[in-house]
């Protein structure tokens, strides 16, 4: 059978462009492929789990556009499927003089981006939303929210099927031909035929693009980040995010304190090179991930300017007592004995030849295929209105071959 589109990949991402494809052309005959035996094991799964405002990114990028939208759909969506989602807020906290420009900036950005709703609080501000958080400054979102985005793409998976698309774990895409306008995806447990392919592969999306005959640029550099738990008997430290002023330099928001839908605290992550795409600790090593890290001269470049910054999180990755005083700077009261190991996860972060990161989605769009190339954070977040995009440039894109049936 030859099916009309083939999405690669099932995570939050893959799982909302499936969703949407069909709720929009129900007659389709899609198929996702997994090379997992579960649905989003990697990025999707290891997150944490905040629902963004948007505030952070360039106005008129995508990520700024597809957030704030994501995020407004996200919330009907989880009402809709009662999925259980908690807006619990965010501080963005300045505690030194040197970070209030960037607050402000920040703010102006985050208005700039259409949230009416944040408030710039001073130090008697903080303390009343967040009685143990040492700051002068902070901007004050309560359109940010916490969810289990493990449960969000379940949801969208079970609307796969709802709508007669097929899901199949365990099929890695190993290669990609066209022919007379049908694409034969090779996988780890036989061959598929389709129209249309959609590759939205997180951690191994240059490895996708590179199948088609795409430049390998921008290339997947995998960061690890390490969490740790606050103990259960802490937990009155911390009632929202609590979110540092972030560095511009970098693409990565810093280590903040998160509450889980289960009632934990999370805090960090931090960013460690990873020496393996999907390897979450430093134990687990792949040895054609790390060479390709480490010889790519986008790579070197980034590490010869950032080095001291990554010894900095790579000490402070190890000595515990170090990543805890860097989180004392907002919760002065915090202990190292107060904290447990906690899980972690590897972020997909597309670099360019020239050492600097992608900072936008990137979402390469041709005849007969689509690539999502780079969906960090906010990926789950905007995940709908990603996957509303991707639809988007499917109908311009592909011949779909009949009348699409009106968008409910
Ligand atoms: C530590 C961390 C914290 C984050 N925090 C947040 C947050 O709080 N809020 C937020 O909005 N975002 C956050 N993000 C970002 C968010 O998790 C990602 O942007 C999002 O999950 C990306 O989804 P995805 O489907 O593109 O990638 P993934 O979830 O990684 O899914 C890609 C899938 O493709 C599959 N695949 C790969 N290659 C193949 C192949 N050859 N054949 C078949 N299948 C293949 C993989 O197995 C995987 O299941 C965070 C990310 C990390 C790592």
């Amino acid at each position: 059978m030859i099916y009309d589109i083939a999405v690669v990949g099932g995570g939050i991402v893959g799982l909302a462009t499936g969703r949407e494809l069909l709720r929009r052309h129900p007659h389709l005959k899609l198929v996702n492929l997994e090379k997992e035996d579960v649905l989003s094991k990697h990025q999707t799964g290891h997150n944490s789990g905040v629902i963004h405002s948007g505030i952070y990114y360039a106005p008129g990028s995508l990520k700024a556009r597809l957030c704030v939208e994501g995020r407004k759909k996200l919330w009907k969506y989880c009402d809709a499927k009662q999925i259980e989602w908690r807006p619990v807020g965010k501080l963005i906290v300045a505690t030194h003089e040197s970070e209030i420009p960037r607050l402000e900036s920040l703010m102006q950005r985050g208005v700039a981006n259409g949230i009416n709703e944040l408030q710039m609080l001073d130090e008697a501000g903080i303390k009343e939303r967040e009685p143990h958080c040492a700051g002068i400054r902070a901007i004050f979102s309560p359109v940010t929210g916490i969810v289990d985005y493990g449960a969000v793409a379940r949801a969208y998976a079970d609307d796969i099927r709802e709508g007669r698309g097929e899901i199949y774990t365990g099929r890695e895409v190993t290669a990609i031909d066209r022919a007379n306008n049908v694409t034969r995806l090779r996988t780890s447990a036989g061959d598929f035929e389709a129209r249309g392919v959609i590759t939205c592969a997180g951690l191994q999306s240059d490895r996708l693009a590179k199948m088609t005959g795409n430049k390998s640029d921008p290339k997947i550099v995998p960061f690890r980040g390490d969490y740790l738990i606050l103990k259960p008997e802490k937990r009155y430290l911390i009632k929202g995010n609590i979110y540092p002023v972030p560095d511009p330099a970098f693409p990565f928001l810093g280590v903040h304190f998160t509450p889980r839908m289960n009632g934990d605290i999370w805090l960090g992550p931090n960013a460690v090179l990873a020496f393996a795409r999907e390897g979450y600790n430093f134990a687990t090593i792949n040895p054609r991930d790390l060479f390709e890290a480490l010889s790519y001269s986008g790579f070197i470049k980034m590490a010869s300017k950032f080095w001291r910054v990554g010894c900095g999180e790579m000490y402070r990755d190890v000595v515990r007592g170090a990543y805890v005083r860097a989180l004392q700077r907002y919760i002065p009261e915090l202990q190292v004995e107060d904290t447990l190991p906690g899980p972690s996860g590897v972020r997909a972060q597309a670099m360019n030849a020239d050492g600097s990161m992608v900072d936008d989605f990137v979402i390469d769009a041709a005849p007969g295929v689509i690539h999502v190339r780079n969906a960090p954070s906010p990926a789950a977040t905007s995940s709908l209105a990603i996957g509303s995009y991707v639809a988007d440039e499917v109908e311009r894109h592909f011949s779909l071959g009949r009348t699409p049936a009106p968008v409910p």
